[in-house]
């Protein structure tokens, strides 16, 4: 595991305190630098005066990730894949979720593959606060044919901007469809035993990075990065094989454990890079469109949690990808802070002066919950949103993080006018019924206070029996 002692990264810093990055002092900016919220080139001093260059040299070194950084795509809508530091999330927080890349292929009819790219690069998911998006596109070559493919990449390029990732074992398609792309920086797939030599030239000649495919066999993967490194090629994805199915996929799992340990906890520089999984196997193994689309996803679920940096897939359909949405944006989220919404009031609808105010806490997941169970009913509500460090409600209860003092003070500053509410009531999450009782003396003759169910699912149901108030 990465060495994250803030003092270590200090040593290496100018130790001025000159503010110029931003930050009050240098062990502020050493901290932004582990946490990822600053990059060394916002230490002006450090980058531009030389008595700093063994510093900065050795500051890169410590900062540099175990698990090499590769850069797809460019502009706005460049991507990360690597990049990261640990075995397990718990132990600090996986950094670059890994893209999932959709696939066309060059024999398809125009128009259908003008409507899969639209649909892919416009496919969105409002998901606890964020928008998940689908990041790539793989263009295979069926056909074999490089005009064909080149044809087919130039379509791509014109509906879309994604980052793109040319497939095809044969050099001569992968340059044709390099001679349209290439300048937009796709991942080329892939190098393998025979065509390695002509792959690592392309690789070279349009500065892409590559993936070296080498199934089941880590000394041979191991054997073609050390030779690609050697070459100047550094910007490799690793494919080590994915089975779909059967015994191999036990071994296809242990094969990315054991390229992540090699990597992040034994620092094998010549094999330290982000490894691709194809997911999309799993149509090689039935006809009927629904097993695939299922089990694509439980493939997904595997290599998420594997430690996967980069995934081709196939199923367009929502019940493949709103579990494989979930689960990554779940994986990647930072252990050691929770997901929060900004404290204060928030409208629902259309709410007026015989709408109740709803109390929750700031952990997004609670109130995307509630607000959804609001919303989806038609209700015109507020919701109050109490910062209580992105904890949940029947824990921040427990342990004092939410407080009757705290939802008094929290809704004074929102400056709430319960004089204008014709039904004044501030209803409490049903795990927090035991404020009721001080909370009446706080608000006395202002709100009445209610209490809600402990299920937000219910609110509906509750509604109906409890509001307005009595
Ligand atoms: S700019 Fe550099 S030297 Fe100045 S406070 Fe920030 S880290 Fe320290």
């Amino acid at each position: 595991m990465k060495e994250t002692s803030p003092l270590n990264l200090y040593k290496q810093l100018p130790q001025t305190n000159c503010q110029k990055c931003g930050e009050t002092t240098c062990m502020a900016f050493a901290s932004g630098l582990i946490a990822r919220s600053k990059k060394i080139e916002e230490c002006p001093p450090l980058v531009e005066e030389k008595k700093y260059a063994k510093k900065l040299a050795a500051l890169k070194s410590i900062i540099a990730p175990e698990l090499k950084m590769v850069y797809i795509g460019v502009g706005d809508k460049q991507l990360k894949v690597g990049g990261e530091d640990v075995m397990y999330r718990h132990q600090m927080t996986f950094f670059n979720k890994p893209p999932f890349a959709y696939d066309v292929t060059d024999n398809m009819e125009e128009a259908k593959l003008v409507e899969r790219v639209k649909k892919v690069s416009t496919w969105k998911k409002f998901y606890i606060g964020k928008w998940e998006r689908v990041e790539m596109i793989a263009v295979r070559s069926v056909t074999d044919d490089p005009a064909k493919f080149a044809a087919c990449v130039k379509k791509v390029m014109e509906n879309t901007d994604y980052p793109l990732i040319l497939c095809s074992f044969n050099p001569a398609v992968l340059k044709a469809g390099l001679e349209v792309a290439g300048k937009a920086r796709p991942l080329i797939y892939a190098a393998n035993k025979d065509n390695w030599k002509e792959v690592a030239q392309l690789a070279n000649d349009y500065k892409v990075p590559v993936t070296l495919s080498v199934p089941f066999d880590l000394d041979g993967l191991k054997s073609m990065a050390v030779t690609f490194a050697e070459m100047g090629l550094t910007d490799l994805i690793l494919d080590p094989g994915t089975a779909p199915n059967g015994k191999m996929l036990q071994q296809t799992l242990l094969n990315f454990i054991n390229l992540r340990r090699a990597a992040v906890e034994e620092a094998q520089r010549d094999i330290a890079y982000p490894v691709i999984a194809l997911p999309i196997n799993a149509w090689m193994t039935t006809d009927d469109p629904v097993r695939a689309a299922y089990w694509e996803s439980v493939l997904t679920a595997a290599f998420t949690i594997r430690g996967a940096a980069i995934m081709v897939k196939h199923s367009v359909e929502a019940h493949s990808m709103m579990p494989d949405m979930h689960l990554r944006f779940n994986i990647y989220t930072d252990p050691r802070t929770p997901v929060q919404v900004k404290p204060g009031l928030y409208k629902v609808g259309n709410p007026g002066a015989e709408s109740p105010v709803f109390v929750t806490t700031n952990f997004a997941l609670t109130y995307y919950t509630v607000e959804s169970d609001i919303a989806s009913n038609g209700i015109d509500a507020y919701i109050l949103s109490i910062n209580t460090d992105g904890i949940g409600v029947q824990a921040s209860v427990a342990g004092g993080q939410l407080t009757p003092v705290k939802i008094k003070d929290s809704m004074d500053e929102t400056g709430f006018d319960w004089a204008g509410q014709k039904s004044a009531g501030l209803v409490l999450p049903g795990m927090a019924a035991k404020f009721s009782g001080e909370l009446e003396d706080l608000f006395a003759g202002k709100a009445k206070i209610m209490v809600g169910p402990e299920d937000s699912g219910r609110i509906s149901d509750w509604m109906k029996s409890f509001w307005p108030p009595k």
